[in-house]
């Protein structure tokens, strides 16, 4: 299988190629060039398999030229109780009949993201020893990509890790998560601004193509196309337990910030997985929502984006979003390349009146809704209440939309994006008691921590990734 641009004016590339890389050449996004399809023997056998072999499974349909048995050996050095908490990896939990949360968050920082960003570490490490050759990579946080994504790297031969957060404006176990490590390939640098200052600084240093050329940066954000497609496995693992036969349909509920989980799921359906609805949850910011609701795509700019009690999805401008809308206009580069030019230069477009449109309200499954905080207050405690669970406030949004979207004779599958532990001030202002915290993240704030302050600067950023980037 080959990977093209979404905007259609870049050489086709393999699995492999992409796996480093961030945009393609042209601006544009790397996507399949035509969806592979799950045939229905193959699809019956998915369901009695492990978690590690559904991964190889799947990720196969996408990386044919990746060595065989070297993506099996990633999978099956990923996905491990040990490091997942428990042998499903993501365990569907009922709440009540055709009520379920697939649990995604018992990796090493207790977000989903720890799914795909553990497998992209051994498969970097894979790929680096291949080929030879050292990667730094250098990002920004504002919580928990930036852990994940240490967690994922740290003591990796060949990779150093450089990642910018912004001081003090991340929570207490956030910080510790990340300022806590103390292996030699991680470097954490709080930069005394915002997160959009860390991100600014990343685009400049990025953007200086010699320096980035002579010290080997590389990145790790949510349009790395091998996060997509790890993601993809999980709707896989949550629709087996929640029916008995593959003609089944189920629906999701996904919190969505980036676009990259929910995209995941609408891959899945796409390659035949029985899906009915893809319940898209925002929180205030609500762009994407807007979207589904009315055919108009208008990203805000930074500074309107509403800094919101679930912080995770306080996003301005879905970055995977664009691999949809290629999708909906059938491939057509040239389309996409001009919606984007009309974002860039009107703000928006409209595909209200578009053919694309009628497709996108026919076939897709989107259907979509936006909490407050209030919202997720209530829906907390609603689920603890009626269930004795306790969710976080990413979960609570789309608990929140999935019970005002479900159809009663199809079940509803509520991805669970963090634990509560991380997110406990809400948890405290919800229920009046806080988070339970797994055992093994006793006394993480009375580690040690080990950061570089610095202002924000990113001339002194590039002097700091000179004296420690790996040559
Ligand atoms: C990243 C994140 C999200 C949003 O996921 P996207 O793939 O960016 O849509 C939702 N909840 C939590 C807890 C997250 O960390």
């Amino acid at each position: 299988m080959k990977y093209v641009s979404t905007r259609g004016h870049a050489a086709s590339q393999s699995f492999t190629d992409i796996l480093l890389e961030g945009l393609a050449p042209d601006g544009g996004l790397m996507v399949p060039e035509q969806w592979p399809r799950i045939m229905p023997v193959k699809f019956q056998a998915m369901r009695d398999l492990a978690y590690p072999q559904l991964a190889f499974e799947i990720l196969r349909f996408f990386a044919a030229d990746y060595p065989g048995a070297e993506l099996k050996q990633a999978a099956f050095k990923t996905y491990t109780a040990k490091a997942f908490g428990a042998p499903e990896i993501t365990p569907l939990r009922t709440l009540e009949p055709n009520l379920h949360i697939l649990g995604l968050s018992n990796g090493p920082t207790l977000a989903f993201k720890d799914i795909a960003m553990q497998l992209l570490g051994n498969l970097f490490e894979q790929v680096l020893e291949r080929q030879d050759r050292t990667l730094n990579i250098l990002g920004a946080t504002s919580g928990d990509t930036g852990s994940a994504a240490e967690h994922a790297l740290k003591g990796k031969a060949r990779l150093n890790v450089f990642m910018l957060s912004p001081r003090g404006r991340m929570s207490p176990f956030q910080r510790a998560q990340m300022y806590s490590l103390a292996d030699a390939n991680v470097f954490n640098i709080a930069i005394e601004g915002m997160f959009d200052d860390c991100q600014d600084i990343v685009k400049r240093v990025s953007s200086d193509l010699a320096f980035k050329e002579a010290h080997r940066l590389g990145a790790v954000n949510s349009i790395n196309w091998a996060r997509v497609v790890a993601q993809v496995v999980y709707y896989f693992k949550g629709y087996f337990p929640a029916t008995r036969s593959n003609d089944e349909q189920v629906s999701f509920a996904v919190p969505s910030g980036n676009f990259g989980n929910i995209f995941a799921g609408y891959v899945a359906k796409r390659i035949g997985l029985p899906i009915r609805r893809l319940v898209l949850a925002t929180n205030e910011n609500d762009v994407l929502d807007e979207f589904f609701r009315t055919g108009r795509y208008h990203p805000r700019k930074a500074a309107d984006t509403h800094a919101t009690s679930s912080p995770s999805m306080d996003i301005s401008k879905a970055s995977n979003f664009e691999r949809f809308i290629w999708d909906a206009v059938d491939g057509d580069g040239d389309k996409v390349t001009w919606l984007w030019k009309q974002v860039e230069e009107d703000g928006g477009f409209d595909l209200s009146t578009d053919k694309a449109w009628e497709k996108i309200e026919e076939d897709s499954g989107f259907v979509s809704g936006r909490s407050t905080h209030e919202d997720r207050i209530a829906t907390i405690r609603l689920v603890k209440q009626r269930y004795a669970q306790v969710i976080d406030p990413h979960t609570a949004d789309g608990v929140k939309i999935a019970l005002r979207m479900r159809e009663p004779r199809y079940p509803m599958i509520c991805l669970e994006t963090a634990l509560p532990a991380k997110f406990d001030e809400t948890i405290v202002e919800a229920l009046g008691e806080h988070a339970p915290r797994p055992a093994r993240f006793e006394g993480l704030e009375r580690l040690p921590q080990r950061v570089e302050v610095m202002a924000p600067d990113a001339e002194a950023v590039k002097r700091f990734i000179g004296t420690h980037a790996l040559a």
